[in-house]
């Protein structure tokens, strides 16, 4: 997509620092960490959001969370624990609207969320 920051980071024209990456997906660095880890995972091919996913996306997306997890281990918070969340519109308070998982982790995260 034209305007996609992340379809700009897949296609290397924006730098990130990348932590994984795979033939479906790319695992970089938030720019603005809310935890000692904070890992954003998104897939190669421009999606918008969870909103716009269908049952073709099925294994799309499961890889998208083994990812998660990959990630998680080699960032070592696998033992005390992390999340993995998709802000999904507005109100959940997406910014970027080319579908990502962030991986947080390294510190005690609150319960509900704000
Ligand atoms: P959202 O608010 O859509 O759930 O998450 C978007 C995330 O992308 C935010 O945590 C924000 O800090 C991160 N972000 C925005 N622009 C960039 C960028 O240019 N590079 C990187 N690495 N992260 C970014
Ligand atoms: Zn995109």
């Amino acid at each position: 997509m034209g305007d996609c920051l992340f379809c700009r980071i897949v296609d290397g024209t924006i730098p990130a620092k990348i932590v994984y990456e795979d033939e479906y997906c790319l695992a970089f660095t938030d720019i603005n960490p809310q935890a000692r880890v904070h890992v954003l995972v998104i897939p190669r091919r421009h999606v918008v959001s969870l909103a716009a996913v269908g049952e073709h996306d099925a294994v799309l997306l499961g890889h998208l969370l083994v990812a998660c997890a990959k990630v998680a281990r080699e960032q070592g918070v696998e033992e005390s624990g992390y999340r993995v969340v998709a802000n999904t519109g507005q109100e959940a308070g997406q910014s970027v609207f080319h579908l990502h998982f962030h991986v947080l982790g390294g510190r005690h995260l609150a319960w509900p969320p704000g």
